[in-house]
C-alpha cells in the first residue's frame, strides 16, 4: 500500500515537471478584439514546438484572423487551442508576416480546416525557397514532434510593396520590411492602432542579423514604423509593448548597426578593431542572447555596408 502511494506520488511528480517545461500558448488581449500569443525567448525546442515567437489573432463575427501559424503541426494545434479559449469562431484566415519557420509551417494545419492563407507575394516565394532548409533544421530541434508538418507557402498572394485587405470587417495593411528575411512584412491594423511587426522588432531579446538579413532595410523599415506611431506593438519576439520600448530594444540597435558599424565599414576601418571597440554596449547588454549574437550581428552589418 505504502509502496503504491510512493509510486503514485513519483508518477505525479514526473507529470508535473513535464508539464512545467512544456510551453502552452496563451492568448492575451492587446486591445478590443485583438490578441497576442507571446512565445518564449529561448531557442526552438521539443517543449515549445518551435513556437519561440509571437503570434496574434483578431476575432470577428465572421471568423478569426490569425497572424502567423507556428512552426509545426503540433505547434499550430496548440495555437488553435489558445484561440479556442477566447472564441468559438473558426480560424478563417491566416496572414503570414514572414518566411521563417515559426511564421508559417502551421499553414497546412489551418488550411486543412478551411482557412485561406494570405501573404505578400515575395513572402510566399521566400517560404518556398527556405522550406527544405527550415524543415531540416527544425527536425534537429523537434524530432518526432515535427511529424505531420507539411510546408504550405501562402496561397492567396498580395501584389505590390504594400497591400490592404478587408477580412471579416477588419482592415489589415501588409507592407514589406525585408529585414530579418527577404520578403518579411508587417501587418498594421489602423482601426485598432496595433502593429504586428513580424521579425522586424524584437524586444527583451536582441534581434538577430542572419546572413540573408539586411540592416539597411531594417533601419529604413523601423523609421517607417515610427512614422505610423502605433500605440500597441506586437513584436516578432518578446512581450507586447509600446513604440518607445520597440525603439529602445530594436530601432536604436538597427541605428547603431547602420550608423556606427556600417559607417566604419564605409570608412574602411579594420573589421576586428571595430568589433572590439563596440563589443560592450551598456544600453543593449541586458537583452537576452546579447553575448551570443551581438558580435556576429556587427560582423554581418559590417559586411553588408562594406559590399556597397
Ligand atoms: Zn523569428
Amino acid at each position: 500500500m505504502f509502496k503504491s502511494v510512493l509510486f503514485f506520488a513519483a508518477a505525479l511528480f514526473c507529470l508535473a515537471s513535464a508539464q512545467a517545461t512544456e510551453f502552452i500558448p496563451k492568448a492575451e488581449q492587446v486591445v478590443d478584439n485583438v490578441y497576442a500569443i507571446v512565445g518564449p525567448l529561448g531557442q526552438r525546442s521539443k517543449e515549445n514546438d518551435g513556437s519561440n515567437a509571437n503570434f496574434g489573432f483578431i476575432v470577428t463575427v465572421q471568423g478569426v484572423i490569425l497572424i502567423d501559424s507556428g512552426a509545426s503541426k503540433v505547434g499550430a494545434e496548440k495555437i488553435a487551442a489558445a484561440i479556442a479559449q477566447v472564441s468559438r469562431q473558426p480560424v478563417r484566415w491566416v496572414v503570414n508576416t514572414g518566411s521563417q519557420d515559426h511564421r508559417w509551417l502551421g499553414n497546412d494545419y489551418f488550411a486543412n480546416k478551411g482557412a485561406q492563407i494570405y501573404a505578400l507575394k515575395r513572402t510566399a516565394a521566400t517560404q518556398a525557397e527556405f522550406a527544405n532548409q527550415h524543415m531540416q533544421i527544425l527536425s534537429g530541434f523537434l524530432g518526432a514532434r515535427l511529424d505531420g508538418t507539411k510546408p504550405l507557402p501562402a496561397t492567396t498572394l498580395l501584389d505590390g510593396d504594400e497591400a490592404t485587405v478587408e477580412l471579416g470587417g477588419e482592415t489589415l495593411t501588409l507592407r514589406y520590411t525585408d529585414a530579418h528575411f527577404p520578403g518579411d512584412g508587417w501587418v498594421w491594423l489602423p482601426k485598432h492602432n496595433v502593429m504586428f511587426t513580424g521579425d522586424l522588432v524584437y524586444v527583451d531579446r536582441i534581434l538577430g542579423v542572419l546572413p540573408w538579413s539586411s540592416v539597411k532595410n531594417g533601419q529604413k523599415a523601423f523609421h517607417a514604423l515610427e512614422a505610423l506611431n502605433p500605440k500597441h506593438i506586437v513584436p516578432g519576439h518578446g512581450g507586447v509593448c509600446d513604440l518607445a520600448k520597440a525603439k529602445r530594444d530594436s530601432g536604436d540597435y538597427e541605428d547603431f548597426l547602420a550608423d556606427v558599424i556600417g559607417k566604419a565599414a564605409q570608412d574602411m576601418e579594420p573589421l576586428d578593431a571595430t568589433l572590439n571597440k563596440y563589443a560592450d554596449l551598456p544600453q543593449f547588454k541586458h537583452l537576452y542572447n546579447y553575448s551570443d549574437l551581438h558580435r556576429a550581428n556587427m560582423n554581418r552589418a559590417f559586411v553588408e555596408f562594406e559590399a556597397n
